[in-house]
């Protein structure tokens, strides 16, 4: 959580990439095989500049609208920043965020496929993207229900022609996370799909262990948000 906060942010980072390290070598899996995204939604460029100077390149937000305000100069600046969208996405903002973001958590409803594959027709380019799966059948969280994800995987691709990476997924908050990565695991399996976005300040050596690919992390890097 927020207890390394008081650490300069070298250090703070360190520590972050030895947990990793840790909980990859506990399942027999390569540290290289993570990627550690800094999820900088809410905070100002000045707080974002230190993490890319001491060499970060993942980074991810939430809002189409907030990225669009501080990404494209630090992109400009830096061409091998990787911005990612892990918040909600809306069909009407799919081409201004397939411009701006890299890969995109996000991909949850026929709608947007179709957005997203008409944005790649007219830009000649289209994100990297999960799938966003609903692991926890929240009715107020957005996702593909895990019953309907085979039949979704198979418009997106057949429909669509969508190149997909894999899933991504946020457990319900007062739920064991553990098992919830463990059905992500075996959905993207099946489906053949080999990259898991999941894990979050508070269960990321978790999600580690049980194949996590990418885990977004915003307090335990960047300290409380207001
Ligand atoms: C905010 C957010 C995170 C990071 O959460 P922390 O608890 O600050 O690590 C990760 N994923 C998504 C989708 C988020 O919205």
């Amino acid at each position: 959580m927020d207890e390394n906060s008081h650490l300069q942010l070298a250090p703070r980072i360190a520590l972050v990439h030895t947990a990793i390290a840790q909980a990859a070598q506990k399942a027999g899996r390569a540290t290289d095989a993570v990627t550690l995204l800094a999820i900088s939604k809410t905070r100002p460029i000045e707080a974002i500049g230190p993490f890319i100077n001491l060499g970060h390149r993942h980074f991810g937000e939430n809002r189409v609208q907030e990225a669009a305000q501080k990404w494209p100069a630090l992109q400009q600046a830096h061409a091998d920043i990787q911005l990612h969208l892990v918040g909600a996405l809306q069909s009407n903002k799919a081409e201004q965020a397939s411009a701006l973001f890299d890969v995109i958590h996000t991909l949850d409803r026929v709608k947007l496929a179709d957005a997203l594959a008409r944005a790649g027709q007219s830009l000649g380019r289209l994100p990297r993207l999960f799938i966003q799966v609903n692991t926890g059948e929240e009715p107020q969280k957005s996702g593909v229900l895990p019953d309907q994800l085979d039949a979704f995987v198979a418009q997106c691709r057949t429909l669509f022609d969508l190149p997909l990476d894999g899933l991504m997924c946020l457990p319900p908050v007062d739920q064991a996370p553990g098992p919830h990565f463990a059905l992500l695991g075996r959905l993207a399996a099946r489906n053949g799909l080999s990259q898991l976005s999941m894990g979050m300040s508070d269960d990321f050596e978790t999600a580690v262990q049980l194949g996590a690919t990418h885990i977004r992390l915003g307090r335990q890097l960047f300290g409380p948000r207001d």
